[in-house]
């Protein structure tokens, strides 16, 4: 198949790292003459007709910046079949060749349905801080959130010394527990609370108990840093902060990390990562390959069917789930 013309879109959440995928899947394509062009706003540009047409001048500088050129969005109308429909007329009346989208579950689920109703190659690039699509080692803009979060442990650790307190920090991660438990590893947090593991509040509240006691034993200083993976705490983190407080005595506070995480620019795993996977996904639409996904498998491209992105849950690290209690926490 002769590619002339491919278009780049990015959708959901935004991921650090993104631009540097828009970058290599501009420099990759050129290097084989084809033009690039990019959707703006997710797929709201699609349908909306709203992009630019990339020149060298436009990804320059472009590799270490955080956030999207291309802009981010969620896009209702993608659901509904008769915009798809729109969409996949307007890539026709455009003379592309292909469409390469970077985002997250979502987007890769709304690449599928585009992919049976238009018959050129739609291929997905995993961008989303939460690692949380099958499929591939790694997602694009993981690696910054997880640096993220550790800086800010760090931080929030000498005032929790400072002042002997217990601090709470809710990390993104949507339904992983990726981020909670490499940061909680890295920065030597005292516990960590993951989707994957927690039963109940009950329970939960029983093993941190259980920490602060043998930290207690351990150290004259009571201070204690429990990460927690976002909106996981039956009814809010308010009544986990409340519980521990009065069982314990120890002043408790919150640091809810937020999108802070989103941002910034991204380390040195995320620009190889997006730098590998954006020149793969242009490979991919040259060999013509439809509905499928460029991830990344120990360090080596891979091209996955889309909706395999998808199958049951992501599994963490079982020896990084082995070691927490014996090596790196209550440290
Ligand atoms: P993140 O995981 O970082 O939030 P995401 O890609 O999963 O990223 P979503 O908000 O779930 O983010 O999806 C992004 C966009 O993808 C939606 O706004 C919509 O345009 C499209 N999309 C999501 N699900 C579907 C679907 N079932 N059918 C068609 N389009 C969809």
């Amino acid at each position: 198949m002769s590619v002339k013309k491919i278009a780049v879109l990015t959708s959901g959440g935004d991921a650090p790292g993104m631009n540097a995928c828009i970058r290599a899947v501009y420099l990759a394509a050129r290097n084989e003459g084809i033009d690039v062009i990019g959707f703006q706003h997710g797929y709201n540009g699609l349908l909306k007709r709203d992009y630019v047409e990339f020149a060298h001048k436009d990804i320059r500088n472009l590799i270490q910046r955080g956030g999207t050129v291309l802009y981010s969005a969620r896009c209702e109308k993608f659901h509904k079949e008769e915009h798809r429909k729109k969409a996949a007329s307007y890539l026709e009346e455009l003379e592309l060749d292909g469409l390469i989208v970077i985002g997250g579950n979502g987007s890769f689920k709304g690449a599928e349905l585009l992919q049976q109703i238009w018959n050129k190659p739609v291929i997905g690039v995993p961008g989303t801080i939460d690692n949380d699509i099958a499929g591939t080692d790694y997602t694009i803009g993981y690696h910054t959130a997880i640096q993220t979060a550790v800086e800010s442990i760090d931080k929030v650790r000498d005032t929790a010394d400072a002042f002997e307190r217990i601090f709470i920090v809710d990390v993104m991660g949507r339904d992983a527990g990726f981020i909670a438990l490499n940061s909680a590893i890295a920065a030597g947090a005292d516990h960590v609370v993951l989707p994957e593991t927690f039963e109940s509040a009950g329970d939960e509240l029983v093993r941190i108990l259980d920490k602060l006691d043998q930290r207690r034993k351990n150290h004259a200083n009571s201070s204690h840093i429990i990460v927690i993976t976002e909106n996981l705490w039956p009814g809010g983190l308010n009544i986990l902060c409340d519980s521990l407080q009065s069982e314990t005595g120890v002043e408790t506070r919150i640091l809810t990390l937020g999108h802070v995480q989103r941002g910034g620019s991204p380390v040195w795993q995320d620009r190889i990562l997006a730098t590998k996977l954006g020149a793969y996904a242009v490979e991919m639409v040259m060999n013509n390959e439809r509905g499928r996904m460029a991830g990344i498998r120990h360090r080596y491209p891979e091209s996955v069917p889309l909706e395999n992105s998808r199958e049951d849950r992501k599994p963490l690290n079982h020896y990084s789930m082995s070691m927490l209690d014996k090596i790196t926490l209550l440290g």
